[in-house]
């Protein structure tokens, strides 16, 4: 088996005769999302699906551009990017930024009615002089042309934001609707590699809507105490794919 793959598991798996409030992350409310039968078999039976291939090229502009906002951070100071696109603001310091941006941890609250601690980890939070905040999401990619937001696909990148934003508010922080996707473009047209990957970095501000999020959750929370799997989505290729194999293993 690979060592990517995690076979069935026995932990942070959600009981629904358990009192104890139970852990979901944005990324399992995006899940849920694009199919609550994954999200099921993942949260309720422990059978995840098989990840992708970790990202390293991203991970690494990731830290990079944490390591650049944090020496503004540290200083109060603008980075020359918000000066370009005259963002009067600074890197938050605050001092959970650390945990917010941990995985493990993250940005997190009690979901009273559904007995959820709902999570995520953010890349970065701005503010402003008035004390509102802006989530900041980084994004590393390598195409001809600009980058956009346009695309269906990264609907996801959306939901991702408007999800920090209503976790921001949840705890008690006043949140402006923008956030700003730093967006870092590999540029692929050079004559000559020369052990050098250089990018446009652009700022694209999106205006977010969080009101989808406590509706999605409840439901979510719904489909979880169910002891009944939810239907395939009918145009998801893995199920196609996986009852393809299952006949042809029959014959
Ligand atoms: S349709 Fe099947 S494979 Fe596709 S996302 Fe849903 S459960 Fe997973």
């Amino acid at each position: 088996m690979s060592k990517f793959y995690k076979p069935k598991r026995a932990y942070n798996i959600f009981n629904p005769l358990s009192k104890e409030p139970f852990k979901l992350s944005r990324s399992k409310i995006d899940l849920f999302l694009q199919c609550p039968r994954c999200f099921y078999l993942d949260k309720r039976l422990g059978i995840e699906r098989p990840p992708g291939f970790p990202f390293s090229l991203n991970n690494a502009v990731d830290k990079l551009l944490k390591k650049e906002f944090d020496l503004n951070r540290i200083k109060g100071s603008r980075h020359s990017l918000m000066q370009e696109y005259n963002i009067d603001a600074i890197p938050f310091n605050h001092q959970e930024i650390e945990d917010w941006r941990d995985y493990k941890k993250g940005l997190w609250c009690f979901h009273d009615p559904t007995n959820l601690i709902i999570n995520g980890a953010i890349d970065d939070v701005w503010v402003n002089r008035t004390g509102e905040l802006f989530v900041v999401d980084y994004k590393a990619t390598a195409k001809s042309g600009e980058v956009g937001l346009e695309a269906e696909w990264q609907d996801g990148y959306k939901r991702q934001v408007e999800i920090y934003q209503w976790l921001f508010r949840k705890n008690g922080f006043k949140v402006s609707d923008t956030a700003y996707f730093v967006y870092c473009n590999g540029i692929i047209n050079k004559q000559v590699f020369d052990k050098k990957l250089e990018f446009d970095v652009k700022i694209i501000p999106y205006k977010g809507d969080d009101s989808w999020v406590e509706g999605t959750i409840i439901k979510a929370h719904e489909t979880l105490i169910k002891d009944v799997i939810p239907q395939a989505s009918k145009d998801c290729d893995y199920c196609a794919y996986r009852q393809e194999v299952v006949k042809i293993e029959k014959v």
